[in-house]
């Protein structure tokens, strides 16, 4: 008999009519003969409302109390849907993070997964129970409660999945799959049938925000075949899972794009060791997140520094570069933070030459500057004045001929 894992997100569990609707996707797949788990997260708005309340106490409040307060709302819609469920003719038992036990790390408010006892989940299965987990949380060793960081319920799913050997997981959200770019902005964007867990890793970090970056890391180093489709509406959705051939001929798989970024460059910095030191260790201090560096080489003796860091923590680092860059004796400090990041992602850039070329060119006919370039071994990020954003998506998406099936755009080799 085959086990799935079913995960639904906040929309899905928005109102006990979308309730009801979970309830009937799970009894028909236990009909369909599957032994069923499923993953819920707080009715949508629900964990927004929890933290509010919290951070209306005080900002920097203690994040042990935090997490007992926002696993609340799991413990809600676990039990709404049990009720659904048995309401529907079928068997159900709800479970908190804690009584299944998903044994977690205390970094309270993002803690990480270490073990789950599977257990009392299998021996319900075995009794024909559909088993509902709440998503998001855990215990650690003391019995605390943890939860897993926002948007967690995600990596809860795929670590049960991973867990208890499912077949499957199946995360049902508000959109029907992965696509080739923002259908928002590009509108011959399509959703991919399949996608590697490694181009999914680049994209959910480049600002595409479907699944938890760490589910995606977690399904990657167990195996497990992650499924992305709607909860609202039928369709095969969008299959994570190992890189295939076809992945490997298509060269770019998709284009993203990422508005959440600030530029920041130091003029004048003297060339000697230390300096980038000195420079990061500040921002890392104050827990800013660097993302892109570039550093020109010198050649009267002093260079340029620039970097890009998240557009909220902005101002932030500005402030805290004031002493590190009079301490080396750099020159001045200038920023932007009306840039964006544009990306194009695919295994094929692995074995294939060509792509910045083909990448820059298309940008360069649509007269559109290129800041900076970053690249790693599948993907090739520029950053660009925000305004030219969605142009530059479309081009690439064009260029890229990604509005094509994948089989017609196989690269022969
Ligand atoms: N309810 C949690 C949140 O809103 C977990 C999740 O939805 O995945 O972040
Ligand atoms: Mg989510």
């Amino acid at each position: 008999m085959s086990l799935i894992v079913q995960k639904f997100g906040g929309t899905s569990v928005g109102s006990i009519e979308r309730i009801r609707s979970v309830a009937a996707r799970a009894i028909a797949a236990q009909q369909q003969g599957h032994q069923v788990v499923v993953t819920v997260s707080a009715m949508a708005g629900e964990t927004n409302r929890l933290v509010a309340l919290v951070e209306g106490i005080i900002e920097r409040y203690n994040k042990r109390e935090y997490d007992v307060v926002v696993a609340a709302g799991e413990q809600v819609s676990i039990g709404l849907l049990a009720i659904a469920i048995e309401a529907m003719g079928a068997r159900a038992r709800s479970y908190l993070g804690w009584q299944v036990r998903f044994l977690t790390d205390s970094v309270y408010s993002k803690a990480r997964i270490q073990e789950i006892e599977g257990f009392r989940i299998r021996d319900d299965l075995e009794k024909g129970y559909i088993v509902v987990i709440a998503g998001f949380q855990g215990v650690d060793e003391k019995g605390d409660i943890t939860t897993l960081g926002r948007g967690g319920s995600d990596t809860s799913a795929v670590a049960l999945a991973a867990a208890l050997e499912a077949d499957r997981c199946d995360i049902y959200t508000d959109v029907d799959g992965v696509y080739t770019s923002d259908p928002r902005i590009v509108s011959s964007a399509r959703r991919l049938a399949r996608i590697s867990y490694d181009e999914m890793l680049e994209m959910a970090s480049l600002g595409a925000k479907v699944l938890q970056t760490r589910s995606v890391e977690l399904a990657k180093k167990y195996k497990v075949p992650l499924r992305v489709l709607s909860s609202l509406e039928e369709g095969e959705g969008t299959l994570l899972t190992e890189e295939d051939e076809l992945m490997e001929k298509v060269v770019v798989s998709a284009i993203t794009h990422n508005r959440d970024e600030a530029k920041i460059t130091i003029l004048g910095v003297p060339d000697r060791p230390g300096v980038a030191a000195t420079i990061f260790s500040a921002l890392a201090d104050a827990t800013i997140n660097v993302d892109m560096i570039i550093q020109n080489i010198s050649e009267s003796g002093e260079t340029d520094v620039t970097f890009t860091v998240p557009r909220g923590d902005y101002q932030h680092a500005l402030e805290v570069l004031a002493i590190p860059v009079k301490q080396i004796g750099a020159k001045e400090v200038v920023g932007n933070r009306t840039i964006a990041k544009v990306s194009a992602v695919g295994v094929g850039m692995r074995s294939h030459t060509g792509v910045a070329q083909r990448m820059f060119n298309a940008l360069a006919a649509d007269g559109i500057n290129i800041q900076m370039i970053s690249t790693s071994e599948i993907k090739i990020s520029v950053i660009l004045d925000e305004k030219y954003m969605e142009l530059a998506v479309r081009t690439l998406h064009d260029a890229f001929e990604l509005d094509k099936d994948a089989g017609d755009r196989v690269i022969a080799k």
